[in-house]
């Protein structure tokens, strides 16, 4: 049993780690400090370690990518070696009535990998196996995306993915997974063949296109945590060669530079991956296209013409590669932060008045210290070639994926980021007669209204229904703040805690 001592222990440690500041700042407890549970149990059936507060490592395994939500501190962490540590662990936080939430690469934006129970965490389970000959990979549940890639380099084949290395391929391919290469080969669940999945009856089963494919389904969209514990993935590559990298940033001319990119970009071809950001950091104002063309640097060139045109760029890199140096050159510094985003999808050109409003807003940041932005990535193409009921990720026929990014830092009051905050949700309302009220899952957002019908649109009806004989357990509330969260989570995040159905 967790010992009062042991949970000083572990909030020393958090302090020592600098996680303080807003919304960190108050620790929220273990579900266990109250009844003794028989954790000694759950250690000896597991061939993976159980870590406790007191255990070495505990405070490591237990630190989520956004440290807003460093102060939720597990019970005990099961890092599972096997399909059936994850079951062992399932049946055993049931049986003793303690929250559970899996664990793969950490990276949910609201933290909804973070529980006062039990974490099963798969991040040891991170192999990754390619079979030349059928060109199918087999990617463990813990896996993350520098470890397909560690897998997939040396053969020249790729799956779609994101651009942070230590995203865990479970989060990203439940959720959808955009990246550069979906214009040219779709999402990452759109290749997905097949998952393990351990349901909270405790079943070990096979979802794929003959057994199970209502799971199959959900799984392909459906967000994690709900359906079960993913243990393993295979998916199907395709042959890379080379790609045009590119990073150009502008910082004049904005006013004409942004909307010209917004009417541009969706009629880009289906080689163009691109993601635009407007950001500020309290002084200067910048405009950034980052990504990559299957084509040659000459015909980038071409292709960005008319913003050429308009200003000449502040700085540019522009460079042909091999496609795994390429996706190096894009991949985004991992580093935790203190982070809230906000998304949209728009299915239609975002206007001239809408590039004014983005300008606007990123002019009147309050600040942080960190630094905010206004960013989309291009879809399109080979997402929109699938129909919306064709796989649980329903928001197919979206030109952008758009998000207001807000960062701030440990030490930022937390008067300051409540009014960030402010600012935020009066951007993201702004924005909804330019875009859309559809929200990606991927980026999950505690704070969106209707986030049910924002992420799963018109699919929303058939994930109820394929959830229903998945939902087992129903649990009291452990802490107020978990409890606005668990409650408004159940379907995204804890399945194992899901109630009857709000709707
Ligand atoms: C820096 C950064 C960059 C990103 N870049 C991209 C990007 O380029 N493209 C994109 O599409 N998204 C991107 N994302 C969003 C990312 O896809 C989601 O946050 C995703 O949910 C993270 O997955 P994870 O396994 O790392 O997270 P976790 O926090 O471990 O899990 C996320 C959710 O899935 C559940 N879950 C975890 N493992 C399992 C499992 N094995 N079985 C069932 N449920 C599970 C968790 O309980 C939680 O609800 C990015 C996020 C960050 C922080």
């Amino acid at each position: 049993m967790l010992s009062r001592r042991d949970f000083l222990k572990a909030s020393v440690g958090l302090g020592v780690l600098g996680i303080t500041g807003c919304g960190g700042d108050t620790l929220v407890p273990p579900a266990a400090l109250a009844p003794p549970l028989p954790l000694d149990q759950l250690a000896a059936s597991l061939r993976g370690t159980l870590l406790r507060p007191n255990s070495p490592g505990y405070l490591n395994a237990a630190l989520p990518w956004n440290l807003r939500f460093a102060n939720v501190l597990p019970l005990a962490i099961a890092q599972c070696q096997s399909a059936e540590d994850v079951r062992a662990s399932l049946l055993w936080a049931q049986e003793n009535q303690v929250p559970l939430v899996a664990r793969s690469g950490g990276h949910s934006y609201a933290g909804y990998s973070t529980t006062t129970g039990l974490m099963i965490d798969l991040s040891t389970m991170n192999r990754v196996d390619f079979d030349p000959v059928s060109g199918m990979a087999r990617v463990q549940g813990g896996g993350r995306n520098q470890n397909v890639e560690d897998a997939l380099r040396p053969a020249s084949v790729a799956l779609p993915h994101g651009r942070c290395p230590r995203v865990g391929v479970a989060g990203l391919v439940l959720g959808g997974g955009i990246g550069f290469d979906m214009r040219l080969h779709g999402l990452t669940c759109d290749k997905l063949l097949e998952t393990e999945v351990v349901l909270a009856s405790g079943e070990i089963v096979r979802a794929n296109a003959v057994e199970n494919p209502d799971l199959f389904w959900a799984c392909r969209g459906g967000g994690g945590g709900n359906f079960g514990v993913n243990t393993s993935f295979i998916f199907q590559t395709y042959p890379v060669d080379r790609v045009t990298a590119y990073q150009i940033i502008w910082t004049e001319r904005l006013e004409t530079l942004l909307p010209l990119a917004l009417e541009l970009f969706p009629q880009m071809p289906r080689e163009l991956g691109a993601k635009l950001t407007a950001a500020t950091d309290g002084t200067t104002l910048s405009l950034e296209l980052l990504g990559q063309l299957v084509g040659s640097p000459a015909d980038l060139r071409a292709l960005f013409e008319p913003f050429y045109q308009v200003a000449a760029p502040f700085s540019e890199q522009i460079q042909d590669m091999a496609y795994w140096d390429g996706q190096d050159f894009l991949a985004e510094p991992d580093t935790t932060d203190y982070s809230h985003e906000r998304s949209r999808y728009a299915f239609r050109p975002i206007s001239a008045e809408g590039a004014a409003v983005i300008l606007d807003y990123l002019r009147r940041w309050p600040g942080t210290g960190a630094a905010a932005n206004w960013k989309f990535f291009l879809a399109g193409e080979q997402v929109a070639a699938l129909a919306p009921d064709a796989t649980a990720f329903v928001h197919r026929q979206a030109s952008l994926i758009s998000s207001i990014e807000l960062d701030w830092l440990g030490t930022t009051s937390p008067e300051v980021v409540a009014l960030n905050q402010a600012w935020q949700d009066e951007f993201h309302q702004a924005m909804l007669s330019f875009t859309s009220g559809f929200c990606y899952q991927n980026f999950i957002d505690e704070s969106q209204q209707d986030y049910l019908r924002a992420y799963y649109g018109s699919n929303l009806e058939r994930l109820v229904e394929v959830k229903r004989p998945h939902q087992r357990v129903s649990l009291p509330p452990i802490h107020p703040h978990r409890a606005v969260k668990e409650q408004r989570s159940w379907f995204e995040s804890s399945w194992a805690l899901a109630r009857a159905p709000s709707f």
